[in-house]
């Protein structure tokens, strides 16, 4: 027991119970952050995979992944070119579904299909390209488990997915469906024997239940859904044009990073291409701020973002303000980034106008 005087001070000069409060402060929701992101930048590294650390690089337009087919052209081309997101990934989803696939469902499946003629392979590369009139197109990127052979060949490849429960599925989607044909279409070429079978599996995150689908290859579905889709999304790149903002689910929009720049969200923004953060936007968050910034070594924090996350405006600069009725530049110190900023030095001649960004007028 440690003596205390009358006061309950001990003979170090500490209250009573004081060591606990540095150990409460290693626990606190910043130190997971750091220590998260910290554990998967060295998990990048150790896997000889460097690049999955910071903004990945800009894809050439006629180049599409299986697990991005179908999905809201104007989202992924955001994504694409790395515009500045708005809202952290959904990690605890992402982390969910490798864990199911990984610790569940392999082991399931194995247990399940294994015998003299078949075993379970992680997953088999595709890589096949198909003509359109936007050029060649190629589809690139690795399967889920496949049910193989004794040599290794393909029997039935499988697209695993999460959600919150599977009771209420009555179909598979339409992009789950996709990136199926694509997995058929890039075995079949791989191996030189035509594939036409595929299942999908959803697993629920609650009940830990399975769903399963089995999906057959539908030509029809393929040439003129899936292939026509990845037509259009090059055209958009080839032509550097910001698609619509019109995705097939719903859904896709309250999940979307890009709410805001897209005209979906809660500003006046609408329509804004990939580049830059917006101005009058304080959401961002602090690590995709640093992401884009570090990316970007030409763009500075906007007098917005300069007043959330103080301690980064000296690193990475703040934009100033300009104001188009005097021709001035006003420092970003000078306005209060909220709502609509007025210039000062107008103010001084009793003028009201609104200061814009400098970096979009000078
Ligand atoms: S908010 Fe909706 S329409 Fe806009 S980019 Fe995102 S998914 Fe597409």
């Amino acid at each position: 027991m440690v003596q205390t005087n009358s006061d309950g001070i001990s003979p170090d000069g500490q209250q009573p119970g004081s060591g606990i409060q540095p150990l409460l402060e290693r626990l606190s929701s910043d130190q997971f952050r750091e220590w998260y992101q910290d554990r998967k930048w060295r998990k990048n590294i150790e896997e000889g995979q460097p690049y999955f650390n910071g903004p990945g690089s800009i894809p050439d337009p006629e180049r599409h992944s299986p697990s991005q087919l179908l999905q809201c052209h104007r989202k992924l081309v955001y994504r694409q070119e790395n515009a500045p997101a708005e809202q952290s990934d959904p990690r605890g989803i992402f982390w969910f579904g490798t864990r199911f696939e990984e610790d569940l469902l392999f082991p399931f499946l194995n247990r399940a299909v294994t015998g003299t003629e078949t075993y379970v392979q992680n997953s088999i590369w595709i890589d096949f390209t198909v003509e359109s009139d936007a050029g060649e197109l190629r589809i690139k990127g690795a399967t889920d488990p496949v049910i193989v052979d004794s040599d290794a060949a393909p029997v039935l490849p499988t697209e695993v997915k999460t959600k919150s429960a599977v009771d209420n599925i009555s179909e598979p989607n339409r992009h789950h469906r996709a990136q199926v044909h694509a997995y058929l279409v890039g075995l079949s070429e791989k191996f030189d024997r035509d594939f036409s079978d595929g299942v999908l599996v959803y697993g629920g995150r609650e009940a830990l239940e399975l769903k399963t689908f089995h999906v057959e290859f539908d030509a029809e579905f393929w040439d003129e859904v899936v292939v026509d889709w990845a037509e259009e999304h090059t055209q958009y790149r080839l032509d550097d044009e910001l698609p619509p903002a019109d995705p097939e689910y719903d859904w896709e929009c309250r999940f979307c990073s890009y709410r805001e720049r897209c005209g979906k969200g809660d500003t006046n923004y609408q329509d804004v291409d990939s580049n830059g953060l917006l101005a009058g936007y304080a959401g961002y968050p602090r690590d995709d701020v640093v992401e884009y910034l570090e990316a970007n070594p030409d763009e500075s924090l906007t007098p917005t973002l300069a007043k959330e996350f103080p301690e980064l405006a000296k690193e990475y600069g703040v934009v100033n303000w300009y104001c188009r009725c005097c021709s001035s530049e006003v420092s970003w110190e000078e306005a209060d980034p909220q709502g609509d900023p007025l210039c000062p030095r107008c103010a001084e001649q009793d003028g009201l106008s609104t200061l814009s960004l400098a970096r979009e007028e000078l």
